[in-house]
C-alpha cells in the first residue's frame, strides 16, 4: 500500500461484479485469491473467520457436510467473502434474513496506509459501515467474521409458478413471504396492456 501507484490500488476478488468496479485503469490491483484460508469455526455460534479471498464455493464445500450453510449468497459461488461484503451482497430470501453485511460481525481491513484495523458495528463503526456495501474505496478487507446458519440437510425443495400480470406477481409474492424462505420473480419484459408484469415465479425453501 505504501508503495501504491500514483493512480491508486483497487482489491480485486472472484471478479465477479456486473462492471468494472474492480479494475484499476493504470494503477494497480491486489488480488485475493489466495487469501483463501478458513481460519476458524465455532459449531456453537455457527461463527467463522476467514480470509477475504475464500469464495462461497469454497464455503458449501467445508460447511454443508458438517450441517451448516452461509445465510446469504450471490447467484453464483465464485464470489469471494470480501467482494460480497464489499458489495454488501442479497440472496433471494432478502425479505427475511437481509443482506450479507446483517450477518458480518467484524472485518480486518488495510487501509490506504497500511494501516489494518478491525472495524465492526461496536469498534471503528465509521469504517465499518462505509466498508460495507463501499467497493472496496476504503481498503482491502483482508478477514471477515460472520455468522453461518445450521441447515436441515443440503437440500432445496423448489416449485415454480405461472403468474399472469403484475398484481398476480404482488399478491403471489406477499403470501409466498409467510410460507417460503426464497422467493424470486421473472417478468417477461415485452408483455403489454392485461399481460404486464406476467412471468414466472420461483419458491424455494
Ligand atoms: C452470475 C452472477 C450472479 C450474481 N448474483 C448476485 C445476487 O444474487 N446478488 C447480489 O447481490 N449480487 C450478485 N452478483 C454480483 C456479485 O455478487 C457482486 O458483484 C460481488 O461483489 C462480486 O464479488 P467478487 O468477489 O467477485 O468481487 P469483484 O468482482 O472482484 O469485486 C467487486 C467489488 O468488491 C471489491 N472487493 C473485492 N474484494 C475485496 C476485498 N477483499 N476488500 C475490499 N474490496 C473488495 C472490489 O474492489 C470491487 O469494487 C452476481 C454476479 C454474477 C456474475
Amino acid at each position: 500500500m505504501r508503495g501504491a501507484h500514483a493512480k491508486g490500488v483497487i482489491t480485486y476478488g472472484g471478479g465477479r461484479c456486473y462492471g468494472d468496479a474492480a479494475l484499476d485503469d493504470g494503477g494497480q490491483t491486489i488480488l485475493t485469491r489466495n487469501l483463501n484460508r478458513i481460519l476458524s469455526f465455532d459449531s456453537v455460534t455457527g461463527q467463522v473467520v476467514c480470509d477475504a479471498g475464500v469464495d462461497f464455493a469454497d464455503l458449501l464445500e467445508r460447511f454443508l457436510p458438517e450441517g451448516f450453510c452461509f445465510p446469504v449468497s450471490a447467484a453464483t459461488a465464485s464470489v469471494t467473502v470480501g467482494g460480497a461484503f464489499a458489495n454488501d451482497i442479497h440472496s433471494k430470501n432478502h425479505f427475511a434474513i437481509g443482506s450479507f453485511g446483517h450477518h458480518v460481525l467484524w472485518i480486518d481491513l488495510m487501509l490506504a496506509s497500511g494501516e489494518v484495523v478491525r472495524a465492526s458495528r461496536d469498534e471503528n463503526t465509521d469504517i465499518f459501515r462505509a466498508s460495507l456495501g463501499g467497493i472496496g474505496l476504503t481498503g482491502t478487507v483482508l478477514r471477515v467474521c460472520f455468522r453461518v446458519l445450521r441447515v436441515p440437510f443440503g437440500a432445496a425443495d423448489a416449485s415454480y409458478q405461472r403468474i399472469a400480470d403484475l398484481d398476480d406477481m404482488i399478491n403471489t409474492i406477499d403470501a409466498a413471504r409467510t410460507t417460503h424462505d426464497f422467493i424470486f420473480g421473472w417478468v417477461d419484459a415485452m408483455a403489454r396492456d392485461g399481460k404486464m408484469g406476467r412471468g414466472i415465479l420461483e419458491l424455494g425453501r
